[in-house]
């Protein structure tokens, strides 16, 4: 390593062997052949050592260690940056540290795409990277404000559209995709986030464990008293009825009043005046009056108020005429109840949807941000079926494809396609949404079991589809009649039809909106605008809403450059040091871990077009210095000989060199700056 760049390099695979003790931090240097058991004894080791990344190639796995690790410091920061990918121990450092100088000496669009299941690291990967980019790109100080809106995005989603779950004690509740823009200077100019899919149904609802989204604490136990006092909020979160299902506002792992601290902070970084402020925070009150708002039957059985003192704090704190509802035609207590929970989903999730839009603003965007959608765990589970179909075509499918087009002699690898399921989800006419959308549309008596039926009819056949109807005698006993299952790439997922129509329609009543649309409250006029009723279309479904937002995802990512994080959680219950290895194993089933490896060990690394390679390393080799006037290949191979690259260690396609290992590649990079 003394020697220098280039030589370090070179050393560079005996290193990695050499450092057995803590395992091998590429999976592609594992000697054991694509055995799964030698791939886990592997990621243990390094666990139980706190090493938590490894790479497959250039993909990076990351096993939560549920405790802080010492390798987050400005020191470690400095380290990577600007290192070749392979010198260094595998960091989520060293990723972000690569795509950003791919991306700059490339000139061309990358993503980062992180994945794994809830609690396994995601956002805290992305957290890091952020932190990293941060750090570690140039600034002047009219882009250091950009760059500290970025950073103070996060507390603030997070305390507005996560939750604690059985799972996370910091859960996303809605998918994110944050876009970063950088100059050719690598200045971080501007960004944007998309969010998706934010799980309305928490603010009305949560189950035993669970808790409602972090600001509704933080709000009234970290709130100055007199923003309480304004807003009509007692200082103790039992008072509220959308906070007490759970029967946990207190976890230890979360200090409300701090947090509060931390969101106030980055609301005003984010450029958030003292009115925006107020009137963010009379929304978030005015749900919680609105769960406190409660009925009693009369003689009729129709709802009556039972006390309108929640209701008068509702109209005041948002500005509206709400208390003027008693005007509405007579409601059954259940359906005043609906309504009444419905307002507050609707008023949450559009103030939320509302946020992203701001801070998008202040990110100085120019693109139009998205609309929140509702599907909860179908609609998540669909999206996750289709960025591991992203991965499938990017990785395992592109990467074979392209060897056989460029006629490098391959041996393909098997891998499971999960188009299938995508199709059996998605596809025009015959897809599990089209289904349900028909449902939705037609007029009469169409209900979640006529939408079952419907289901049976069409897709009965189909190898990863089950109701209970065309279930066999064990199955059955597991599926209830109203259930269906689809058999999810990552395992099978029974889904119960209730409520499929109706959270589909997402409808809420007319004369609410209308209700709403008067409010003096500006985010709230801006959330019901006066257009929306007078459409005479049918809104699009919220699940065709949301099939048509992944599309236009898909379109962003599939003309970038794809990194892969992929998350792994070690144990079920949040503890630190423990490597449960069944659960892990399932993890790298489902995830493609040892098919992605079984590619790369076989695969080439680098592949360059024979003109960009030719145009970059010609300087090296006197033959085709200044110019190479013959076939680019034929230049190609005269440089690389006189490079010295073994036979093994590249091939020649049609139109492009491959090339083996990383470090050759490096070496020649190291040789082209030196000269
Ligand atoms: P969800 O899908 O529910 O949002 P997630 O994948 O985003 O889950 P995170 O919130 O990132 O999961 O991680 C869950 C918890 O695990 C964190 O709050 C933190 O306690 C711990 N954790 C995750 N990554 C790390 C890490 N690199 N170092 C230390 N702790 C970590
Ligand atoms: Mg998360």
């Amino acid at each position: 390593i003394a020697l220098g760049h280039g030589q370090c390099c070179l050393d560079l695979e005996g290193a990695l062997i050499a450092r057995d003790r803590v395992g091998i931090q590429d999976f592609v240097l594992l000697d054991a052949h694509n055995s799964e058991t030698a791939f886990l004894d592997n990621l243990k080791k390094r666990f139980t050592e706190d090493l938590i990344y490894t790479y497959i190639g250039t993909l990076l796995i990351s096993v939560n260690p549920y405790k802080e690790l010492d390798i987050y410091t400005k020191k470690q920061m400095d380290l990577y940056m600007g290192v070749n990918f392979f010198e260094l121990p595998p960091h989520i450092y060293a990723l972000a540290d690569n795509v950003y100088h791919t991306m700059l000496s490339e000139a061309n669009n990358h993503f980062i795409l992180i994945s794994g299941e809830s609690g396994a690291g995601k956002t805290e990967a992305s957290k890091k990277i952020l932190q990293y980019y941060a750090v570690s790109c140039p600034s002047s100080t009219l882009l250091d404000t950009v760059r500290d809106r970025m950073l103070m995005s996060n507390p603030v989603l997070e305390a507005f559209g996560n939750a604690k779950t059985m799972k996370n004690d910091n859960s996303s509740r809605f998918g994110k995709y944050m876009d970063i823009q950088f100059d050719c200077q690598g200045d971080a100019v501007g960004g944007h986030i998309l969010s998706y899919l934010l799980e309305k149904s928490r603010v009305v609802h949560q189950n035993h464990g669970e808790r409602n989204f972090h600001i509704f604490y933080q709000l009234v136990e970290g709130g100055e008293e007199d923003l309480l006092r304004h807003l009509g909020l007692e200082k103790d979160t039992k008072h509220y009825s959308y906070l007490v299902q759970g029967e946990c506002s207190n976890v230890s792992s979360i200090n409300d009043k701090n947090d509060w601290k931390t969101v106030k902070n980055a609301l005003s970084v984010i450029d958030f005046d003292a009115s925006d402020i107020e009137h963010l925070f009379g929304i978030i009150a005015s749900v919680l009056h609105m769960g406190n708002v409660h009925f009693d039957g009369d003689t009729k059985g129709y709802a009556i108020l039972n006390s309108n003192a929640a209701l008068r704090w509702v109209s005041k704190v948002s500005d509206s005429c709400l208390s003027g509802l008693q005007v509405l035609s007579p409601f059954t207590v259940d359906h005043a109840i609906y309504a009444r929970d419905a307002l507050a989903k609707a008023i949450y999730g559009r103030a939320f949807t509302w946020l992203v839009n701001r801070i998008n603003e202040s990110l100085e965007n120019k693109v139009r941000g998205q609309q929140e959608k509702i599907f909860e765990q179908f609609c998540i589970n669909y999206c996750n079926e289709k960025l591991q179909q992203l991965f499938i075509q990017l990785t395992l499918k592109s990467e074979q494809e392209e060897y056989e087009a460029e006629g490098i002699g391959w041996e393909p690898v098997q891998f499971f396609n999960n188009k299938i399921i995508c199709d059996l989800v998605e596809e025009k006419h015959r897809g599990i949404i089209s289904v349900l959308d028909e449902e939705c549309m037609r007029p009469g008596d169409a209900t979640d079991l006529t939408f079952l039926e419907k289901l049976e009819e069409k897709m009965g056949n189909h190898p990863h589809f089950v109701t209970h109807k065309l279930a066999d005698k064990k199955t059955r006993k597991s599926l209830e009649r109203g259930d269906f299952r689809l058999l999810h790439y990552a395992g099978e997922v029974t889904y119960c039809v209730v409520g499929f129509i109706d959270k589909n329609n997402d409808l809420l009543y007319k004369n609410i909106k209308d209700v709403m649309r008067l409010s003096k409250n500006p985010i709230i006029q801006e959330c019901f605008p006066a257009t929306e009723g007078d459409s005479r279309r049918r809104p699009e479904t919220v699940a065709t809403q949301f099939k048509n937002s992944l599309l236009r995802l898909m379109e962003i990512l599939t003309v970038k450059e794809a990194w892969y994080v992929r998350c792994l959680k070690s144990n079920d219950n949040k503890q630190s040091g423990k490597f449960d290895e069944v659960l892990v194993r399932h993890q790298v089933k489902y995830l493609g871990l040892m098919e992605h490896l079984r590619v790369r060990r076989a695969g080439f690394a680098y592949r360059r077009r024979y003109e960009v390679f030719l145009q970059r390393y010609k300087a090296l080799c006197p033959a085709t210095w200044p110019h190479w006037r013959g076939v680019p290949a034929e230049g190609v191979e005269k440089l690389v000989q006189h490079l010295g690259y073994q036979p093994d260690e590249y091939k020649m396609g049609r139109t492009k060199i491959f090339i083996r290992y990383a470090r050759t590649l490096f070496a020649t990079e190291d040789a082209f700056e030196i000269c």
